[in-house]
């Protein structure tokens, strides 16, 4: 489907409410019937129904549609958060006895949730450095229902081979499920490399202005449907209708702001890797990516996240460095219009740090809209004071 289409039309029935251009906010939490037969047909099938907003809502619904054709998927489930879609889905897929592989270094909270939350309904998890797919082979048992990727890495910028780890876990009746937060559908098309089911944090790049968030959730109709009607529906995490419109907002300058984060990130990776005081820039497009023809080969470009770190790695200087920024913000999270830094000694006390630990040197960097120029400018100074 074409993406201006997708961005500008798909799902908008704007003769349904007065040709508006920009779609209502149905701040409702229920919807009427004109006979008891329309309720009833509604209460048997509310995944397609707009009946309680719970579950369905007009609003949500063209996001959901516009979601799920960027994905190249049959349909998609919207969460409140990124992790709630992560969370509800996985608990969805599993039971106790069930046998997770996921990758090592993931989303934190995704992390926790398989090493901490399903362990303790009987889900056992083996980590993976999943840049090999023997990696997966070695790890199967039969009891694995589900393989968990995230490539690249939020925190590593690893890559997984999505084709192979697919075509092996297909070979074995298991359940692919992969975090696409750092590519968007823009930059990776994983339900076309063979993964069922693709999540996003739309807090990110979706919604791309700080303002919002939300999760989602890509795949078959058959698997949405079956996971909305059951745990979907019991957990309750469904996205509000200010959020949904937000993210319709969101959506219509994606391409513009990606590509803007992606080609400053371009700039800027290379203006760092050339300075004198920085050790090592980690990022999937940098020339010295250990991965690059993986990174070519399934990744049409890349998100405006990397991580690079100091020759003199003392975590006074990684401090001053990032206390130092002026222009540069001092936060979590990533994929809004402002650049930002999250060093990783900003979770690592002062006793505890290992000066020659890669995972506690790292300062990550999210690129935003502003000029290039004007971020180097920040780096440049903020560099020299440390
Ligand atoms: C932020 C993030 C999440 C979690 O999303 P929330 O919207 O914050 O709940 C999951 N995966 C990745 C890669 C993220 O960066």
């Amino acid at each position: 489907m074409n993406l201006s289409f997708i961005l500008n039309e798909l799902g908008e029935d704007r003769e349904n409410y007065f040709n508006a251009i920009s779609p209502p906010i149905v701040q409702s939490s229920n919807f009427a019937f004109e006979t008891v037969d329309n309720l009833r047909h509604a209460l048997a099938d509310e995944f397609e129904a707009t009946l309680y907003s719970r579950g369905q809502n007009p609003t949500l619904n063209i996001l959901r549609k516009k979601l799920a054709a960027l994905d190249g998927a049959e349909d998609a489930l919207l969460f409140n958060s990124g992790i709630a879609a992560v969370s509800v889905t996985a608990i969805a897929l599993l039971k106790a006895g069930d046998h997770v592989i996921a990758i090592e270094n993931s989303y934190g909270w995704t992390e926790r949730l398989f090493k901490h939350l399903l362990h303790k309904f009987g889900v056992t998890t083996t980590f993976v450095k999943g840049t090999d797919y023997r990696d997966f082979e070695n790890a199967a048992q039969t009891n694995t229902r589900l393989i968990y990727l995230e490539s690249p890495s939020t925190l590593t910028y690893q890559l997984q081979d999505i084709q192979e780890v697919t075509a092996f876990a297909k070979k074995h009746g298991i359940i692919t499920m992969i975090d696409n937060s750092y590519c968007t559908p823009l930059f990776q098309q994983p339900i076309a490399l063979g993964v069922d089911l693709v999540v996003q944090s739309a807090t990110k790049y979706i919604g791309g202005h700080s303002d919002v968030m939300a999760g989602v959730v890509t795949g078959s109709r058959q698997m949405l449907k079956k996971i909305f009607e059951n745990e979907f529906m019991n957990l309750g995490p469904a996205l509000s209708p200010h959020a949904a419109w937000l993210l319709l907002r969101g959506l219509r300058t994606l391409p513009l702001r990606l590509n803007r984060s992606f080609e400053s990130a371009k700039i800027i990776t290379q203006w760092l890797a050339a300075h004198s005081a920085v050790k090592e820039v980690l990022w999937p497009f940098s020339n010295t990516f250990a991965q690059t023809d993986l990174a070519q080969k399934q990744m049409q470009g890349s998100g405006g996240l990397f991580s690079f770190c100091l020759k003199d790695s003392t975590f006074e200087k990684i401090e001053n460095f990032c206390n130092s920024l002026q222009h540069i913000l001092l936060a979590v999270s990533w994929g809004g219009h402002e650049s930002l830094v999250c060093p990783a000694i900003a979770s690592v006390a002062a006793a505890n740090y290992e000066v020659k630990n890669p995972l506690h040197q790292y300062i990550r960097v999210y690129i935003g809209l502003e000029d290039p120029q004007y971020l180097i400018d920040d780096f440049k100074q903020a560099l020299e004071k440390a």
